[in-house]
């Protein structure tokens, strides 16, 4: 729990105590607030109260393509430093995203090194705001201080290169989780997003050790991204709970791999893993999703019809009006949708936040808009009957167990 909503909550035990024990004769005139029940917790208040770790933001690299400082309000993107205190986000993983094109062209490990120095540099650059996280326990320790914690996974195994030395080095880095694959397949993982013939069907024998080796250091195995076979490959090579950083359930997004079906989630949670749910309307809806493909196609014809060049300053700008007038936004009782889908099928303890806030473009469902809106969610669990306790598991509890299991297996596997 925060620290200032400890002493909080101490607070007022000693001033509710106090009212139940004086006499009636002293009674003071009682306020309407104090005659009334408690009332139940709101989402705000939930979201302030526990600890909120978001699986994915992408953060740096909407920055590395237009700087803006995130330590105060910023003009765009969906993450900065008031919205993520207003949300009560606490702990979001920075994802050190490594597009494909450096699977080619080489230059992945430099590119994951700029962007983590990048990340470094805003903790370093904002001391009383930020602070860079390797664990569970420097969270809680950032968190009790006032500080948003900054922990760091890659999104791309392609900085390994063919080396499993780097998964040490990049631990040594900070970076937490690797998600093992990207939107085409590499050395590791065939790619859910890759409608090329699959490379390796599913992991490579390369994959299958990088696995190996990430137990054995205690990096986090991402699973998002990668196709089905590659996932079932991962759950025979793993010793430890693995982690969809940002995948929803495709059972609303049929025909959608880079969703997770009801058999994978199973497999995830009979491995003790966690999918974090990830809010893109095109994740959470297959109305979105379809409905993003037709828009694009009448963007791209509307804006030849027009004569506009395309990439010019007013091909851009009437491409997102055009996108945000005609594209089928998905909600944030769809995404609550998705949690008590998961809870159903395997228990709320499999089940977490992985927003891809700055990964998702403008596709983001009405009142899930920014880092300021996980009260909203909450808001809409509450309303469903979830407990506290279950919403505190869905924000951090369970992406918590998982990371110190993870810990626990590395240290085993060291001392072997
Ligand atoms: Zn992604």
């Amino acid at each position: 729990m925060k620290l200032f909503k400890k002493l909080a909550l101490f607070v007022i035990a000693i001033a509710i105590s106090l009212g139940c024990t004086s006499p009636d004769s002293q009674k003071q005139p009682q306020t309407e607030s104090q005659a009334k029940e408690p009332t139940p917790p709101s989402g705000k208040e939930l979201a302030q109260k526990y600890i909120i770790v978001d699986g994915h933001i992408d953060v740096p690299y909407r920055l590395r393509n237009n700087w803006e400082d995130i330590s105060d309000s910023t003009q765009s993107g969906d993450f900065d430093y008031p919205r993520a205190k207003e949300g009560g986000l606490d702990a979001p993983f920075m994802s050190i995203y490594i597009p494909v094109r450096y699977q080619e062209t080489g230059g992945a490990k430099a590119v994951a090194d700029s962007l983590i120095n990048m990340v470094q540099g805003i903790a370093n650059d904002h001391p009383k705001k930020f602070a860079i996280a390797t664990s569970p326990e420097e969270i809680r320790q950032h968190v009790d201080e006032g500080l948003i914690a900054l922990p760091t996974g890659m999104e791309n195994g392609a900085p390994i290169g063919t080396d499993l030395s780097n998964i040490r080095y990049f631990y040594d880095r900070g970076i937490r989780y690797i998600t093992l694959a990207h939107s085409r397949d590499n050395k590791i993982s065939d790619s859910s997003y890759d409608t090329t013939e699959d490379t390796h069907n599913g992991l490579s024998d390369f994959g299958r050790e990088v696995v190996q080796e990430m137990n054995r250091v205690g990096m986090m195995v991402d699973v998002s991204h990668i196709t089905d076979e590659a996932f079932f490959d991962v759950m025979e090579v793993t010793q430890a709970p693995v982690v969809a950083t940002h995948s929803s359930v495709r059972h609303f997004t049929p025909g959608f791999e880079r969703n997770m079906s009801d058999t994978l989630i199973t497999r995830l949670a009979e491995n003790n893993g966690v999918i974090m749910i990830n809010f893109g309307s095109t994740f959470l809806d297959s109305t979105s999703n379809k409905s993003s493909t037709r828009v694009r196609t009448e963007i791209e014809e509307k804006i030849e019809e027009r004569g506009l060049e395309p990439g010019s300053k007013e091909a851009q700008e009437f491409s997102e009006t055009y996108f945000e007038e005609n594209f089928q936004y998905s909600t944030v009782e769809k995404a609550a949708d998705h949690i008590d889908y998961v809870v159903e099928l395997v228990g709320i303890e499999h089940v977490g936040l992985g927003s891809d806030y700055d990964g998702v473009g403008n596709t983001l469902p009405t009142g899930l808009k920014d880092v300021s809106s996980y009260p909203n969610l909450f808001d809409e669990l509450l309303d469903r009957g979830y407990s506290e306790e279950d919403v505190q598991k869905i924000a951090s509890g369970n992406i918590f167990r998982v990371w110190e299991q993870v810990n626990k297996v590395a240290e085993g596997m060291q001392n072997q």
